[in-house]
């Protein structure tokens, strides 16, 4: 598959020094999903057919309902309640008459079956998984293509380990054999010694809570704890993407 390169987003993410420029991106690609779930694109009878049959994962819903749109919301919300109830109501009606417990739990199951179905895929996350690809295929290209940006990134705080792990499995859609050891290689070198930092941070700081330490540096971990949540879990991972 050929991807388009994204090169200055991840250019610009390389050198912001976060914990994982990753997790930015994905941070812009979930505001900017949010943005546009919330603008007057869902007017349109094709957004509004997306909504009502996809809808969205818990986090990204309630995201929606912090947005500050509740004109917009609402009217997504009108029509995915139709559809909800299309697909719903009569699973909920067998319930409703089944007369006995063992057909009422036959009932249940089968509402179980078709609401799990409902909640399945999100549409922001699935917005998200397709940047985090063309994020992914661009990192690898320019490790690849560009000494500098190799240098940079080699220089940079690398990823949190959620997102090596995307790279790591996405990679080989630009790389292959030696180039592809190589990235393996330098990414998860990248991780195990800012994982190190991280914790000595993270150290340090519940050092600082000690009486004996109280006139002494901080060196910067003051936001340590949050550096290694950071690091160890990420900020913003795509939840239930489409299939
Ligand atoms: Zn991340
Ligand atoms: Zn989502």
């Amino acid at each position: 598959m050929k991807l388009q390169l994204e090169t200055i987003p991840v250019w610009d993410g390389v050198k912001e020094g976060s914990e994982c420029f990753l997790c930015s991106l994905m941070k812009q690609a979930e505001d900017d999903g949010v943005r546009y779930y919330l603008s007057s694109a869902v007017m349109t009878p094709e957004v509004r057919v997306e909504t009502n049959t996809k809808g969205f994962c818990t986090h990204h819903f309630l995201m929606l309902a912090d947005g500050g749109k509740a004109q917009s919301l609402g009217l997504v919300m009108d029509t995915y309640y139709e559809e909800s109830s299309r697909i719903l109501d009569p699973y909920i009606d067998k319930i409703l008459s089944a007369g006995n417990a063992r057909k009422a739990m036959k009932a249940v199951n089968a509402f179980v079956a078709k609401e799990e179905e409902r909640e399945r895929g999100c549409l922001i996350c699935t917005r998200m998984e397709d940047r985090l690809m063309r994020y992914c295929y661009t990192i690898a290209s320019l490790w690849k293509e560009d000494p500098e940006f190799r240098s940079a990134l080699l220089a940079s705080k690398g990823f949190c380990v959620h997102h090596t792990k995307e790279l790591a499995l996405r990679a080989k859609e630009a790389l292959s054999g030696d180039d592809l050891a190589g990235f393996l290689h330098d990414i998860f070198s990248l991780l195990k010694s800012n994982l190190e930092r991280v914790k000595h941070d993270d150290w340090w700081l519940t050092q600082m809570y000690k009486s004996e330490n109280k006139d002494k540096d901080w060196n910067g971990c003051e936001d340590a704890h949050r550096r290694a949540v950071c690091k160890l879990v990420g900020e913003h991972h795509v939840i239930d993407p489409i299939k």
